[in-house]
């Protein structure tokens, strides 16, 4: 049985890793079609930011030397944010600016509403206002960003919070990777859908839709192929099907020591070239990966176990980074390292265990109740998972621990 590190490696291995991919793999979508897309070119700044020396509030511009020495100053225009000021400020005098408007030249600080008394066109400091020599509310030209600037490169994966620098510097299309087609089945003779009111044996099929899910957050396409029968013929049929129409397959149940787990074996005979099926994860372990060769195309595929955590995770741990990889990006799990609020024991460290964990007010890893991979609803409240490395029997209070954020 390989480690989890060993089967990251031949997973990456088998894509190859390449930041520029060819054009063919490329797309140019919109400014509000790209989120959660690939970035495929490089962001620059086309302009300084702020683009002129602007005001951070609504006030008075005026000199330094007329707010220390208190001196009253005469109101010359007001100036609207989008508008040029037409005068100059020297001492003795003031203009009135929005948040966000230029600030007349020569002005040096920026004395807030708040903090003026105005009368017959004459501007005073309020008794209460202290003028704070650095704070001159005054957002310098160029002090955020010069122009020109590279800001994002090939290989980024947008998030909204990138969605406004692209609309401030001008983006209204952006080169992306093409989403790689992806591929779900759900196997086992137990299944039902959702919409199916399940027998006393039967079990909702709860797999394939959060790997529908998974596969959509990830910047990826799904497709959904359904629930699978534990039928050679069936399942041969099916995998055939969406090994043709996909870049990668997530197949979920079938793939452990069962008499009717047959998976393994029909890949075989369609000449999928398994890389490995069992990996030192808990949970996880008959975790499979292969490669198919579509006329010199390859095909990825994943047998995940039917237990709805561990499909989680390996997804997470594994097909998140092989689609990354598809598309240019780069594996991006945020980990921490936390101090555990309880001390840790287990039976047996044969295998790297991963547990639902929430982050306590104390900012420690506090392991939720879990009783093992089919205990889906142990996710809802965690932040994260802890990984437990390989060969860790125990764990004191406040040993670190490595914790995966979800
Ligand atoms: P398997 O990996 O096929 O041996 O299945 C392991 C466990 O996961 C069994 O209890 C199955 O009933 C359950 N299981 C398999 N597939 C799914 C699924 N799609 N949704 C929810 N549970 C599943
Ligand atoms: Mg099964």
């Amino acid at each position: 049985m390989i480690t989890f590190e060993q089967a990251l490696q031949v997973v990456l291995d088998a894509v190859g890793k390449k930041a520029d991919l060819p054009k063919e793999r490329c797309e140019y979508v919109s400014l509000e079609d790209s989120c959660g897309r690939v970035l495929q070119q490089v962001v620059k700044t086309d302009r300084d930011t702020p683009p002129f020396h602007k005001s951070a509030m609504d006030g008075y511009a005026c000199t330094y030397a007329d707010l220390e020495q208190g001196r009253p100053m005469r109101l010359l225009e007001v100036v609207p944010a989008g508008t040029t000021p037409k005068y100059q400020i020297t001492g003795g005098c003031c203009s009135k600016v929005m948040t966000g408007a230029m600030v007349p030249q020569g002005a040096e600080y920026v004395l807030m509403v708040e903090d003026a008394i105005v009368e017959d066109n004459t501007v005073c400091t309020a008794p209460h206002c202290r003028i704070a020599p650095h704070k001159t509310n005054i957002c310098l030209r160029g002090e955020d960003v010069q122009a020109g600037v590279p800001l994002l490169n090939l290989g980024a994966f947008l998030k909204p919070q990138h969605i406004a620098m692209l609309a401030a510097y001008g983006y209204t299309e952006l080169c992306v990777a093409i989403k790689p087609k992806v591929g779900i089945i759900s196997t086992g003779d137990e299944l039902v859908e959702p919409s199916v009111t399940p027998s006393d044996v039967q079990i909702r099929n709860s797999n394939g839709w959060q790997l529908l899910a998974q596969v959509s957050r990830a910047g990826a396409s799904p497709s959904y192929y359904g629930i699978v029968q534990d039928k050679a013929q069936a399942l041969r049929a099916a995998l055939m099907q969406a090994l043709k129409e996909n870049a990668v397959v997530v197949l979920s149940g079938g793939v452990s020591m069962g008499d009717f787990d047959m998976v393994p074996e029909v890949l075989k005979s369609l000449g999928v070239n398994i890389l490995f099926d069992r990996v030192a994860v808990q949970p996880g372990k008959p975790t499979l990966f292969g490669v198919w060769n579509n006329g010199g195309d390859s095909r990825y595929l994943f047998g995940l176990p039917g237990n709805p955590v561990s499909s989680f995770i390996q997804f997470e741990l594994m097909v998140r980074p092989l689609l990354m990889s598809l598309m240019g990006a780069f594996p991006q799990a945020i980990t921490l390292r936390l101090p555990l609020s309880h001390p840790y024991r287990r039976k047996s460290a044969e295998r790297m265990a991963h547990l639902p964990m929430e982050i306590d007010e104390s900012g420690r890893c506090n392991l939720l109740n879990y009783n093992g991979s089919g205990h889906i609803t142990a996710l809802n409240t965690a932040h994260g998972m802890a990984r437990i490395p390989l060969g860790v029997l125990e764990l004191q209070e406040d040993a670190a621990v490595e914790v995966i954020l979800l």
